[in-house]
């Protein structure tokens, strides 16, 4: 599998390299850097944020087997206030937005964006919500709930993961 990352708006290239680095590590692809988008698409003046199924649609143009945006805006998608991220269930296209995962800790940032960036990624193989806290395919709706949850597939995603 071939993934290709996209940074889109003020995401720093130390950060994309390390989850890069990180995706590669974990899912056993190959991922690759695209270019990088200065401005971000589907910005709604109503809501103040940018609209994630634009993103999705602007990224799934892109060649590759897997396309990940991370945006550092805000993001969102009817009928949620915010979503982490969003991705085509078993499509190629995900994003996710580093804008509400910040934090003064630099590792726990990390790590909350390496949850998100996996849990899209395994909707995009078909992957739904799973049920143990313990699996990063749990959802979460708040920031407490992606530091709860593990970083790992649980047992039956991971064997989903390895097709
Ligand atoms: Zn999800
Ligand atoms: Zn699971």
């Amino acid at each position: 599998m071939r993934l290709k990352l996209v940074g889109i708006g003020g995401v720093s290239a130390a950060t994309l390299e390390w989850l890069c680095g990180e995706l590669e590590r974990r899912l056993g692809w190959r991922c690759i850097r695209g270019e990088t988008l200065q401005v971000c698409p589907g910005y709604n003046p109503l809501r103040g944020q940018y609209s994630a199924e634009v993103l999705l649609w602007t990224l799934s143009k892109r060649h590759a087997d897997r396309v990940l945006g991370v945006t550092s805006e805000d993001i969102y998608a009817e009928p949620m206030n915010f979503v982490f991220g969003l991705a085509e269930l078993g499509g190629r296209a995900a994003v996710v937005s580093t804008f509400r995962l910040r934090c003064g800790e630099h590792e726990r940032f990390r790590s909350r964006l390496l949850k998100e960036a996996l849990h899209e990624l395994g909707h995009t193989l078909g992957m739904r919500h799973c049920l143990s806290r313990a699996c990063v395919m749990s959802f979460s709706n708040s920031i407490a709930e992606v530091d709860e949850k593990a970083a790992e597939f649980c047992s039956r995603h991971a064997r989903k993961l390895r097709g």
